[in-house]
Parts: structure tokens; sequence; C-alpha cells
């Protein structure tokens, strides 16, 4: 098999709704995104002749994932989410604010962005998902 490997990192605020402690705050992480792309064979013919994918084609999809995060607050789409979206859509910054079905935890947010992917027509073999340099998030399905 082979994999392809590509990487992107981009800065995101979060909330994690219900949690006690010092993450209980609004704040922030450069995430970084390690994501692997498979195949049992190689094209070909054409200009993709001897590759997975060429790696441009991924790089176009992962800059749709960077912008969708990259300095945004995501918080999740509940009761306090809204709360915070709506008093903080009262001030007059324009804060670029996204809202997600789910609490913004490397594993949900992993596993939201191999689904992107997926969705992009990419054949994932795993994401891995940085919060911090030394705590990741691997999601893969068999
Ligand atoms: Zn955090």
């Amino acid at each position: 098999m082979f994999i392809l490997k590509n990487e992107i990192q981009f800065d995101m605020a979060h909330y994690l709704s219900g949690y006690k402690g010092k993450c209980a705050n609004i704040h922030g992480h450069r995430y970084r995104l390690i994501v692997k792309i498979m195949s049992e064979t190689l094209h070909q013919e054409g200009q993709l002749r001897g590759m997975v994918d060429d790696f441009g084609n991924i790089k176009k999809v992962l800059k749709e994932i960077e912008d969708f995060f990259d300095h945004k607050l995501i918080l999740e789409d509940n009761e306090e989410g809204r709360i915070i979206g709506k008093s903080l859509s009262q001030m007059p910054n324009n804060f670029k604010i996204i809202y997600v079905p789910y609490r913004t935890t490397a594993e949900e947010m992993s596993r939201h962005i191999f689904n992107m992917l997926k969705e992009r027509g990419l054949k994932v073999y795993e994401v891995e998902l940085f919060e911090t340099p030394s705590n990741s998030c691997i999601y893969k399905e068999d």
C-alpha cells in the first residue's frame, strides 16, 4: 500500500462546553494536522502516472480545511455555545464564529476532518490532529 502524507497548521479558539478546570475558559491552540492518503495502486497513465494523487490536489483540499478553522472561534451548537456566540456577535469586531454539532475536542475534530476529506474525494488512511506539541488524536476507520 502507498501512503501520502501531508501537513498543515492552523490557529483556532474553542470552548469546551461543560468542562471544569483550566480549559473551561475560551482559549486557543496552534493545531497541527497530519493527513495520510492511501492507495493500493498507482495511476497507470496520463498526468498522474506513477502517482497516488498529485500533492497539489491534496494541498488544495487541505487549504479548505485550514480556511474552515483558521483564526476562528469554534463553538458547539448547543445552548451554551449559542449564548457565547450571540453575546460576541453584539460586539462591533465582527468575530468569526463557526458552530459545529459536537464538543470541540481533538477527538471529535479529527473525525470531522476525516469526513471532510472523504467528502472531497480523498481516500483517507488516517488523520492525526495535534492540539499541543505532545497531545494528539489519531482517527481512522477500517
Ligand atoms: Zn483546548
